[in-house]
């Protein structure tokens, strides 16, 4: 990405806070313009001390004194503003890059480690809002300072300031080569953060696998080994930037050493005042720091370029269809006509010119061996996937529709595997339907066989961890299954609900299902027989080539 294209993406991201990030940088000229003034002030208090001017001397200490209060006032304002700036947008970002991932493309999305997208999300938004609300506003004050500063000591002595500029080698800093050389390293730093985010974030997750495949030292070694390297790449970056920095430093040195002397040697020739050589030091002191501070910002502006190309890759990765949801009133089916279906980027095919009728308020059994595509199935019938060539309709008597995301209202899907999130059963429940009330929900969890949960002490408001923690499988997929029951719907979809239950209980799900959602299609992936015999008709799947 180019460097122009990171600035527009910043400018465009931000664009609700630039009106505060000016006051702020306002203040910070305004701050800059009384520490010239004060310079101003104490050359003519120093005149006025050494008889070089007759002016009121209580008038200019009353200025000091004004000037240093509002110099601690701004500061103090600037600062609060400030933060309130980097909190808003910080905010504001991570609202907004959550919203884009949530509503991606999931096959684009599947690209990336959760960790990565973690690590993203936490530094990369925080070196773009550092860079937005600090070091741009910096840099604008710094330049404005410095320019009032070498104006101000061009007319006390035009001869100084050429001869300043031209020993402070800034533009080291900004050679091409410099930057490019900081953004490759800083590319590559970012990218081992992310691993090693990623890695620390997925042992955890699974840390009791780890823990009984007795893999803990080995993932600990991988970890080691990932931040030796990060240690390496930053200690490349800092040896490479304290060389340039140094080389910048010596030629402030170098300024600072020419001012004192030629302040010196005009005191001796009586070609300046006392007054005139505090101004000096001063003005020079007051040219070195900005200099200083831009050569200390470029490293972290070359930081934010990296991270804005990072958070731009999500922000540009490509949208689902967005728009009113299209929803199918009473009983309706899925045809599915002439489906192909390929992975992106992979060779096997897994659906080849497939075509099924799921009829009005049927229930199906999918079987087939594992790897056969069931899921896959859900997953084309869901619009998370879309097929190469044939389609997939919605239809009753009136209406026919294509799947897409927009289509996405009239399903409702239980995944395989355990897919509850931390917080309470009711606010687990109530993602399938926020206004569900007790007696509905209650309801569910009998259907779904979990009656269980209302014995629990704390009853629907139990609380589990992540992933159900707390809870058996079994008990976690049929709390699962009473969260997809409760979602309005014509279809439901369930991929093996049963796999972690008794054959009873197993039994038991089937018949309340099949009795209490007389109105709703229902297909359900399952490997076993007893199950698929239950069920109305099979639809039974084999590899594309058999
Ligand atoms: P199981 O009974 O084990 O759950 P399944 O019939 O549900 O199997 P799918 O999950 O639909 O199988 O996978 C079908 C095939 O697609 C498998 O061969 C799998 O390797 C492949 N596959 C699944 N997900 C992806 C993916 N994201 N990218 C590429 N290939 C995939
Ligand atoms: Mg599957």
């Amino acid at each position: 990405m180019k460097i122009k294209d990171c600035i527009y993406w910043l400018f465009k991201n931000s664009r609700q806070f630039h009106r505060m990030i000016m006051v702020c940088t306002l203040i910070g000229i305004l701050h800059a313009a009384i520490s010239l003034y004060f310079v101003y002030v104490c050359k003519h208090l120093i005149d006025i001390a050494t008889n070089v001017s007759d002016d009121s001397l209580s008038l200019y200490i009353g200025w000091m004194i004004l000037c240093i209060v509002a110099q601690i006032i701004l500061a103090a304002f600037r600062g609060k503003l400030t933060i309130r700036n980097e909190i808003g947008l910080r905010n504001y970002l991570h609202a907004t890059l959550f919203t884009r991932l949530m509503k991606g493309e999931p096959v684009e999305l599947g690209k990336f480690h959760s960790g990565d997208i973690l690590n993203r999300l936490e530094s990369d938004v925080a070196s773009v809002t550092e860079t937005l609300c600090i070091t741009i506003p910096s840099v604008i004050i710094t330049f404005t300072q410095l320019s009032g500063a070498l104006v101000f000591l061009t007319l006390l002595d035009a001869h100084l300031t050429a001869i300043l500029i031209f020993v402070m080698p800034l533009a080291l800093l900004l050679s091409k080569k410099y930057i490019l050389r900081m953004r490759q390293m800083s590319r590559e730093i970012r990218k081992t953060d992310s691993s090693i985010q990623s890695h620390i974030q997925e042992n955890f997750q699974h840390r009791v696998l780890v823990q009984t495949l007795e893999y803990t030292s080995h993932s600990v070694k991988k970890l080691t080994s990932l931040l030796n390297g990060l240690n390496e790449k930053v200690n490349q970056r800092a040896n490479f930037s304290i060389f340039s920095r140094s080389m910048v430093q010596t030629g402030f040195s170098s300024g600072y050493a020419i001012a004192f002397l030629w302040g010196v040697y005009g005191l001796y020739k009586h070609t300046i005042t006392f007054g005139m050589m505090t101004a000096f030091l001063q003005l020079v002191a007051q040219i070195q720091r900005p200099m200083l501070d831009l050569s200390k910002q470029i490293p972290t502006f070359i930081k934010a370029i990296t991270a804005t190309e990072r958070l731009a890759e999500l922000t540009e990765l490509p949208q689902e269809e967005q728009g009113q949801p299209l929803h199918l009133s009473g009983k309706f089916g899925i045809r599915i006509r002439q489906m192909s279906f390929t992975y992106p980027n992979h060779q096997k095919q897994i659906f080849s010119g497939f075509s099924h009728d799921f009829q009005p308020g049927s229930l199906t059994a999918v079987v087939g061996e594992t790897g056969t595509g069931k899921s896959t199935l859900f997953k084309l019938i869901l619009a998370l996937l879309k097929p190469q060539e044939g389609e997939i309709i919605f239809y009753n008597e009136h209406q026919q529709i294509n799947a897409s995301p927009l289509t996405r209202c009239n399903l409702s899907y239980v995944p395989q595997g355990n897919t509850l999130l931390s917080g309470t059963i009711r606010e687990n429940l109530k993602m399938g339907n926020p206004s569900a009330t007790e007696e509905e929900m209650q309801k569910a969890l009998h259907t779904a066989v979990a009656d269980f949960v209302l014995d629990f002490p704390d009853g629907i408001d139990t609380y589990c961890g992540e992933k159900g923690y707390g809870l058996s499988e079994g008990q976690a997929q049929r709390i699962a299954i009473a969260r997809g029951l409760l979602r309005p719907g014509g279809i439901l979809l369930l991929d093996e609900p049963s796999s972690s239950l008794d054959p009873d209980t197993e039994q038991l799900l089937l018949q309340r299902l099949s009795t209490q959602l007389q109105n709703k299609t229902l297909i359900l992936i399952t490997h076993r027989d007893a199950i698929a015999q239950l069920c109305q008709y099979t639809l039974h799947l084999k590899t594309s080539e058999e």
